[in-house]
């Protein structure tokens, strides 16, 4: 699905000398490329703190701790994402609540949110499903009527633009209380290994959360809160920078891909090409195709025979995993994601895609439709 191999043949001399100059420095922890890096991602996201940490699963659960969320409190999210997202919810004792997405955007949908509001709702956690920003009008103008933090699940965004009606734009991750990314190698800002990053515009929220990712100590050795060890290390911070300058370019080779698969898809009966959501750009974490009328499973061995990966991004609705059933929620709740979980198919998507690729890639679905 992705070629991470081609990609650092091209930047190889400065990753290496990246790295290699952590090593000679043994500032392995914290140190200067840690900072270097977090000062870099404020000012391409326009945020004024960044928080560094161990990877995406646990800024969301920074994030969900620094908000002082009680046990029991309710919090929204979609129904059509990576665990992680509930996952953390449920871990921390809240109780994760679904709703069903847009059918052209795969996104949150705002109606569903607010049929989902409660008294005990404290929180909604859009996601930015394959990197296309959610409906974040939607979403502030719903926290803002009923008090509600917005934490904003960017692992899949990062360098997305919202746009905004009066023409002004912010980053994926800036909009909200709090924005989560996840630097996993395969995301469209990866590192060589584990990371993720929190971001705010909120200076109180900022220092609780810098807190918490330091095992909830304010002073060396005083623990005012139960926190985590979650940190983002040097040679990862090392990498980041040297991958951050290009992550724009990155976005429009994936762009580049996008449009290729598309033009080849354009008006086909069996196949829906992803919409773009008229209030974000998209940087293509992935491109989901949904199908009709196709055995997609098939599809996906065809391929795969060929040697062309196709994923599906996701084949199971969080209300239907083992481990969040809830008397709660059956089958045929959420039509919307349940359609899509059977549905959609996923193409490789990455920056090193070229167009002998992008023809035998799109030949060979072409060939499996049309039989
Ligand atoms: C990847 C991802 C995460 C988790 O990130 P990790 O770094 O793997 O912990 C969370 N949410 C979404 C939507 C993701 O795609």
């Amino acid at each position: 699905m992705v070629d991470l191999k081609s990609q650092y043949e091209k930047i190889k001399p400065e990753i290496d000398q990246a790295i290699q100059d952590v090593v000679n420095s043994t500032a392995f922890i914290n140190g200067p490329a840690v900072k270097g890096f977090q000062e870099d991602l404020e000012k391409y996201l326009g945020v004024k703190h960044v928080i560094p940490c161990a990877n995406g699963t646990d800024a969301l659960q920074v994030a969900m701790m620094a908000l002082g969320i009680k046990p029991g409190d309710e919090v929204i999210t979609t129904n059509f994402t990576f665990i992680a997202t509930a996952e953390v919810i449920a871990l921390l004792g809240f109780t994760p609540v679904v709703v069903d997405v847009d059918p052209h955007t795969f996104n949150i949908d705002p109606e569903s949110v607010r049929k989902a509001l409660t008294p005990r709702t404290r929180a909604i956690v859009p996601v930015h499903l394959f990197g296309q920003c959610a409906d974040m009008d939607a979403m502030m103008q719903i926290a803002e009527e009923f008090n509600l933090f917005i934490i904003e699940d960017a692992c899949q965004a990062i360098g997305a633009d919202y746009l905004f009606a009066d023409g002004s734009r912010k980053k994926a991750g800036t909009i909200g209380h709090v924005g989560c990314t996840s630097f996993f190698p395969s995301k469209n800002l990866g590192c060589y290994g584990d990371g993720g990053a929190i971001f705010t515009n909120n200076d109180e929220l900022a220092n609780q959360m810098r807190v918490v990712v330091n095992h909830g100590m304010t002073v060396r050795y005083y623990h005012d809160f139960i926190g985590v060890n979650s940190r983002l290390d040097s040679i990862q911070a090392a990498v980041l920078r040297v991958k951050l300058a290009r992550l724009d370019a990155y976005a429009e080779a994936r762009n580049h891909a996008a449009d290729f698969y598309d033009n080849a898809f354009k008006n086909h009966p069996k196949l829906k090409t992803p919409a773009r959501f008229e209030k974000s750009t998209h940087v293509f974490h992935q491109y989901t195709l949904v199908t009709e009328g196709v055995d997609r499973n098939a599809m996906q061995e065809f391929l795969m025979k060929k040697d062309v990966p196709a994923m599906i991004y996701y084949p199971v609705p969080l209300h239907m995993q083992k481990a969040y059933l809830d008397p709660r929620y059956k089958e045929g709740d959420f039509p919307v994601t349940e359609h899509l979980c059977k549905t959609v198919i996923s193409l490789p998507m990455h920056t090193e895609l070229d167009e002998d690729q992008l023809q035998f890639i799109t030949s060979s679905v072409l060939e499996f439709v049309n039989r």
